[in-house]
């Protein structure tokens, strides 16, 4: 059976630098993780289809740095994105105090408040944790978004945090449809 594909999809990935995006981003195209891998420079943009309800969406994923000498992309950035996926990394707290800030920037750029966002706490591989899945739960809650820990090096959930966003960005109505 050949499935449609339905639309092109938006989707950020934001957070501060070192959190694990770029990784994420390869885990999920590519399904590999590559520990050497070099800083983003700028903004990074892969393409993948995604079959998500017998329906099939093509992401176009946009990768960026975090760093503040970047931040003159960011309007475009965030120019019509359906979704956006906030990372901080369970090993670093100063990360994950910074998720506010991002929150806002997204406030401040995006051009449609129905934007769905999904929080992932990466690195959950690592043994030295500084921030409880119950934090992570707290605050995506408090602001709406959906929630999820993963390690890009292992692979725990990548794939599921793609696939939740996207199945919520396809049940909003208006948010996708033309
Ligand atoms: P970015 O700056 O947010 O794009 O972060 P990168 O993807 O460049 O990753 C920063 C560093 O963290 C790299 O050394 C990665 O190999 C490492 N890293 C990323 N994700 C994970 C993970 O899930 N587990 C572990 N142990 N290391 C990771
Ligand atoms: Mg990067």
């Amino acid at each position: 059976m050949t499935e449609d594909i339905l639309t092109t999809l938006k989707i950020l990935i934001i957070g501060e630098s070192g959190v694990g995006k770029s990784s994420l981003l390869l885990r999920f195209t590519d399904d590999t993780f590559d520990p050497e891998i070099g800083a983003t420079i700028g903004v990074d943009f892969k393409v993948k289809t995604l079959a998500v309800d017998g329906n099939r969406a093509k992401l176009a994923i946009w990768d960026t740095a975090g760093q503040e000498r970047f931040r003159t992309l960011t309007p475009s950035y965030y120019r019509g994105a359906q979704g956006v996926i906030l990372v901080y990394d369970v090993t670093r707290r100063e990360t994950f105090a910074k998720l506010d800030n991002w929150l806002n920037e997204l406030d401040t750029y995006c051009t449609r408040n129905d934007l769905v966002k999904m929080l992932v706490g990466n690195k959950i591989d690592k043994v030295n944790h500084e921030l409880e899945r119950e934090e992570g739960l707290k605050f995506a809650r408090k602001h709406s978004m959906l929630f999820i820990e993963a390690s890009a090096k292992t692979r725990d959930g990548v794939q599921c945090a793609f696939e939740e966003l996207v199945e919520k960005i396809l049940q909003t109505p208006g948010l996708w449809e033309s």
